[in-house]
């Protein structure tokens, strides 16, 4: 693994400072206004990045007080990237939290409801219990892996095997799961789904993750891309 950036590198890499800020816009991180100080001034200490500076974000140009920026960076798991807290965009690669595991693959003849022209992807993730880490909610802690192996279900078709592909590069970044409480049975400290939605039934629908879903393909790559997993990460 590579040394990690200092998280002051990380937000002048994707905030350009700029002089003089309208008199009248807040920073919604801090909530005071642009041209006053960062409210962060007292909790956050830095020796380059001084509580009056204002940066703008370099694609989806939102300003927020750098300090600001800074505070809120030092608060996540500091993996290099940004995200903008205004419109979601995001600045370098995100990863999350999931713990360590396995993904397998493989494909069978049976087609899913509303998919009858194809065979079917099965996705089988295991996950088994452990010691949170320092990027968890409890470090030190054990997580529960409940219902594990988790089985998960795509048509085979061009698209279903392009979510595949997006659901790889996901897993590799450790945005499938995450640690936390689970709304469904509101244990806490256990491995919960992260905001990619999965099918996890083919042929019946108990649960509304199953088939026929029309919509499922483009919701789910509407949340990959939510997390920066987008087609450009299949040509790097
Ligand atoms: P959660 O309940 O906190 O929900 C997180 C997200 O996962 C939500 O977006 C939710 O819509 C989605 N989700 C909920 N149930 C799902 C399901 N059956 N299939 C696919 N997505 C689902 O997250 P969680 O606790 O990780 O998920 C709950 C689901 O996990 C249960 O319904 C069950 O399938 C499985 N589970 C099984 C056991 C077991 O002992 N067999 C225990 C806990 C959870
Ligand atoms: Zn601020
Ligand atoms: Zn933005």
């Amino acid at each position: 693994k590579a040394t990690p950036t200092e998280p002051e590198t990380v937000v002048k890499k994707y905030l350009e400072e700029v002089k003089g800020p309208p008199a009248d816009e807040d920073c919604i991180i801090c909530m005071e206004k642009l041209s006053s100080p960062s409210g962060y001034g007292d909790t956050c200490e830095s020796s380059t990045i001084k509580p009056e500076m204002v940066g703008r974000l370099t694609n989806c140009q939102h300003s927020f007080h750098m300090l600001c920026m800074l505070a809120m960076y030092s608060n996540g798991n500091k993996d290099g990237s940004l995200q903008c807290p205004s419109c979601k965009t995001i600045y370098g690669e995100k990863t999350g939290t999931q713990p360590k595991g396995k993904m397998e693959v493989s494909t069978f003849p049976q087609s899913l409801p509303g998919h009858k022209d194809c065979g079917t992807i099965q996705i089988v993730y295991h996950i088994s219990r452990g010691i949170q880490g320092p990027e968890h909610p409890n470090p030190g802690m054990p997580y529960t892996a409940r219902g594990f192996p988790r089985y998960c279900y795509l048509p085979d078709n061009e698209k279903g095997r392009k979510v595949l592909e997006l659901l790889r590069v996901a897993w590799k970044r450790r945005l499938i799961f995450t640690v936390g409480t689970s709304n469904t049975t509101g244990e806490s400290n256990t491995v919960v789904w992260n905001e990619i939605h999965h099918k996890t039934e083919m042929d019946t629908n108990l649960s509304g993750h199953g088939y026929p879903d029309p919509n499922y393909l483009d919701n789910v790559l509407a949340e990959l891309a939510a997390q920066g997993v987008t087609e450009d990460c299949l040509r790097q």
